[in-house]
């Protein structure tokens, strides 16, 4: 099997998982409890903690556990708002292509009398901290962009997004889902309020993630009850899917540089290859993307049809985002930045891993290929355009 959808979910490191086993062996006390057996986890938890803040140059205070990516966007968000609201501010600025743990909490807001505005991201799809500094308002409260897109893999300038909003007095969250542990997150330098990451994006445990808040930036729990991770978030810590996470997080960083430069190697040979497919197009820039990601359309066929021959062949790929999988509309980043809705449809999203080899993407380029031709040899569709009914979308 040759698996290339790294940006769903990764494999979990051995390492994490023995971690994890050891913990569920040795330190299943509740932390908040006194004595001994208690205290040990309450050790090891901010033992997770500390070693997590400093893989993103954070401090241990500010790191708040949550159940992954999408919850950490949720309150990240929820909390700017409130604090906004109170003083009267309800306008929060963020992109076209965010992830839906974003955009659906902003939908959500906008029926409470929030003004949403979402900036386009071009056809290449990025946002400049230009554009986010023209948007911000008087009653800015929120911009929230993310590190890196996970359908196309672009990676927007975040440093100079948190220069501007350092400066204007406007919260910065980010959602780096598809950043943390494939290339460098410096909080301060980079001038980060508020910082979303899941652990399985980066072969840590599902279900596990963090919110970074800077201090000083007010933080309102979702989830009420007792007083864990310093009132931010209630509920006991799951202390083993916290060990994997610090454990996956370490490992990743350690071998951060090793990692892309390899991988990247493998991104630009596929991309060059699947190119050379007639009426197909790359989804983002060639340079500036998440080392991983290759993300293509190809006019004339159905993105689901030719993933479901791609598995046939033992390859696990996908045509976008996983979470939107099943449904009928075309991918909404794709959408954003130009891509038709009979175009959109025809797209594949190849997410590498530290695990791929050279022989995979030989493969690749020898399957994806010929399946692409055989599905347009058995669209209708595909032989009024090469007869010239109609005209092609993509040169
Ligand atoms: C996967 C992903 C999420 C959701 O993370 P979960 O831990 O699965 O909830 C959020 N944002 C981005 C960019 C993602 O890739």
């Amino acid at each position: 099997m040759i698996y290339v959808d790294n940006a769903a979910t990764t494999k979990m490191s051995p390492a994490a998982i023995s971690a994890m086993l050891n913990c569920m062996e040795e330190t299943w006390g509740n932390p908040s409890s006194l004595y001994a057996a208690g205290q040990r986890a309450a050790e090891v938890l901010q033992d997770a903690r500390e070693r997590i803040a400093v893989s993103i140059g954070a401090a241990p205070k500010e790191i708040t556990f949550t159940s992954g990516g999408s919850e950490s966007d949720n309150q990240a968000i929820y909390s700017a708002a409130l604090s906004g609201a109170r003083k009267g501010k309800r306008h929060i600025i963020s992109t076209a292509f965010e992830h839906h743990a974003v955009l659906h909490t902003l939908q959500k807001l906008e029926e409470y009398g929030f003004e949403v505005e979402l900036l386009p991201v071009g056809e290449f799809g990025t946002v400049t901290a230009r554009q986010v500094a023209e948007a911000i308002r008087e009653d800015t409260i929120l911009v929230t962009a993310m590190y890196a897109n996970n359908e196309i893999g672009s990676i927007l300038p975040v440093a100079q997004i948190g220069t501007v909003c350092r400066e204007r007095g406007v919260i910065f969250h980010t959602d780096a889902v598809q950043a943390a542990g494939h290339i460098p997150i410096d909080v301060k330098k980079q001038k980060i309020d508020m910082l979303s990451l899941s652990a399985h994006k980066f072969h840590g445990p599902k279900g596990v993630g963090v919110l970074y808040t800077r201090q000083g930036i007010p933080l309102t729990s979702l989830i009420e009850g007792g007083a864990q991770e310093m009132g931010r978030r209630a509920g006991t810590e799951n202390i083993p899917a916290i060990v994997g996470m610090a454990v996956a997080l370490e490992e990743s960083c350690a071998h951060m540089a090793e990692n892309a430069a390899r991988i990247s190697v493998l991104r630009d040979n596929l991309i060059k290859g699947l190119s050379q497919i007639p009426h197909a197009a790359l989804n983002g820039l060639p340079t500036n993307r998440l080392p991983g990601n290759v993300s293509f359309c190809f006019e004339g066929i159905e993105g689901e049809s030719l993933l479901l021959l791609l598995d046939e062949q033992g390859i696990c790929a996908s045509s976008g985002s996983a979470c939107t999988s099943g449904s009928l509309s075309p991918s909404h980043v794709l959408l954003a930045i130009g891509r038709s809705h009979e175009v959109a449809h025809g797209s594949l999203r190849l997410s590498l891993g530290e695990e791929n080899t050279e022989d995979d993407v030989e493969r690749i380029l020898k399957v994806v290929p010929e399946t692409v031709a055989y599905l347009r040899n058995m669209s209708p569709l595909w032989r009024d355009t090469l007869g010239g009914k109609k005209a092609f979308v993509l040169s």
